[in-house]
């Protein structure tokens, strides 16, 4: 054999540098499910089921094309319970003069292919991934001598480069961002009846996977009960038209409002289709330009759809692998305090924190706000140790690849990574929750009250935490106003607040 092709669960696309010069008489493809990617984080089982369906999709999709695929189920008898004893094995048996990678979505899988090669002597190339805008090479040139990094304007150079919402030289509209349109909460009475998701019921291969999850990964979190997920090419395009016909006009308003039992409002539902590289960002990015241009979809829309994909995407992308290995380490607030055991269970008295736990136990899924301001923020005001925030969204979430899943969890949400992702922590009361959602009204605590028995625990933590960091805090401006309203509470209250947050840090821990 001359080239053995590596392809891992997040590299499905046919088009990748991979297969290049690719020639199907003297290369092969390898592929192999090993139980560790589902276990060195506890992973959801929703979001083990979506790679493994996916991979054996992808596998059959190889056959039909006479490509020879050399691939591992987890169920075959002697599965090797590691990527690097799977790998050495397939060695042995194939030979290979070379082996063949696309840059993998985590560190820890390049350096565990890495040591493999060198163990098994055998070359190994690794290929930039052209799946996204731009590559890690250029953000490194982009960020090289700025003081701070900013999404808007590495954005702002990806719209250049690649003309999207450009006429000409200048944005669409006049404007690089209508974020200020993108604020809106439902009334009173709640979105109205929201447009249907389209959902991918199980085929044979997908039922099988799901058994085998239920089966060897019983005790993981999650349920399956509901998986709908796309998990081929195909299906992935037709997630992205439903969206595109159904909720891009909204998705700008009402990208961060949340609504109880509602999981999906406007959003997408692509992530992990992208992500799995069943769909290509160019045409996501295109298509909703196109709807646009068509007069079928609103600016403020587009370009907040487009700023996600385009901008967030490739940015993050570009910091993780900036700053890794060290930014797995990193813990700037010092936070130590364990995750609440009711992140595996829903179990809580926060709705807020129940709604969206018990959703993304049910599908794997939550929006970014839910994840960012009830999830995230919960953790950030209770000071648990942001790598273990880390590893519960890594394992939790169908889309879940460390590169993407990382500096959104340690660092936008956790304000870890000594503000590299974001300017200032995003922290704040429950009164934001509140202005978002309709949660507090079915929550026996009050968004309004820090203390007493109704206190909202996010409200009592928030002004907890402006108290524990204000002194590193001060320096930074935008934190000014929020520190300001903190000198405004009496030095009673203040210590009434701190006392009920150590209380409500001792019940969780
Ligand atoms: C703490 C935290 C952890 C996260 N972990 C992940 C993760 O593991 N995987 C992941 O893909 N996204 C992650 N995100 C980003 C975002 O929450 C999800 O991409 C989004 O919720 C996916 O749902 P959707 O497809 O309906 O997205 P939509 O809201 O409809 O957005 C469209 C697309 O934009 C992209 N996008 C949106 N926001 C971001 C972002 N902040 N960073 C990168 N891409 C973005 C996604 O590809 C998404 O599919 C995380 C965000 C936070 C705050
Ligand atoms: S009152 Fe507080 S805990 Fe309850 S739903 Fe609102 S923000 Fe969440």
């Amino acid at each position: 054999m001359r080239n053995l092709v590596l392809v891992l669960g997040d590299q499905l696309n046919a088009n990748s540098a991979a297969f290049d010069d690719f020639d199907k008489k003297s290369d092969a493809v390898w592929m192999a499910e090993v139980a560790e990617e589902s276990t060195h984080v506890w992973s959801h089982k929703a979001r083990i089921a979506l790679f493994l369906s996916a991979m054996r999709h992808f596998r059959d999709a190889l056959r039909k094309r006479n490509i020879v695929v050399h691939y591992r189920q987890l169920d075959d008898r002697g599965n090797r319970k590691t990527l690097a004893a799977a790998l050495q094995a397939a060695v042995r048996n194939h030979a290979p003069q070379r082996l063949i990678v696309v840059q993998p979505g985590e560190w820890r899988v390049l350096e565990q292919l890495r040591e493999t090669a060198r163990a098994v002597e055998v070359p190994l190339e690794v290929r930039d991934d052209r799946h996204f805008f731009s590559t890690p090479a250029q953000f490194a040139e982009h960020a090289s001598g700025r003081k701070q990094l900013r999404l808007e304007y590495y954005y702002r150079e990806l719209r250049r480069q690649t003309g999207v919402l450009m006429d000409g030289d200048a944005p669409v509209g006049g404007k690089w961002n209508y974020d200020a349109e993108n604020r809106g909460s439902f009334p009173r009475a709640g979105p109205g009846e929201l447009p249907r998701v389209k959902r991918f019921r199980p085929d044979a291969t997908t039922r099988e996977v799901l058994d085998l999850v239920e089966r060897k990964f019983a005790k993981h979190p999650g349920r399956l009960e509901q998986f709908d997920w796309p998990v081929t090419p195909r299906q992935a395009t037709a997630a992205l038209a439903d969206f595109i016909e159904r909720r891009l006009p909204q998705f700008g308003e009402y990208q961060d409002a949340m609504w109880t039992d509602e999981p999906y409002l406007f959003h997408a539902r692509i992530s992990a289709a992208l992500n799995l590289k069943l769909l290509d960002p160019r045409d996501v990015v295109a298509a909703a330009e196109a709807a646009y241009r068509a007069g079928r979809a609103p600016l403020n829309a587009v370009e907040g759809f487009i700023r996600q994909v385009l901008g967030w995407r490739e940015y993050v992308r570009g910091i993780y692998w900036l700053y890794m290995p060290g930014y797995l380490d990193r813990n700037t607030l010092r936070a130590k305090v364990p995750l609440p055991e009711f992140f595996w269970t829903g179990d809580t008295e926060m709705n807020c924190l129940r709604q969206a736990i018990t959703q993304t136990l049910d599908h794997g899924y939550a929006h970014h706000i839910q994840r960012l301001m009830v999830t995230g923020l919960f953790c950030l005001l209770l000071g648990v140790d942001p790598r273990e925030v880390h590893q519960w969204y890594l394992a939790i979430y169908v889309d879940a690849v460390e590169w993407v899943e990382l500096p959104n969890s340690l660092g936008m949400s956790q304000f870890a990574d000594e503000g590299v992702m974001a300017s200032k922590p995003y922290c704040a009361t429950g009164k934001y929750i509140d202005r978002m959602s309709n949660y507090c009204r079915g929550c026996q605590f009050d968004p309004a009250l820090a203390v007493g028995e109704r206190a909202c625990p996010f409200t009592t933590l928030y002004w907890d935490f402006l108290a524990r960091h204000e002194k590193r805090l001060r320096g930074n401006n935008r934190m000014s106003m929020q520190l300001k309203n903190l000198t405004r509470k009496s030095a009673d209250e203040l210590r009434e607040i701190r006392k009920t947050a150590q209380e409500l840090r001792q019940q969780w821990s």
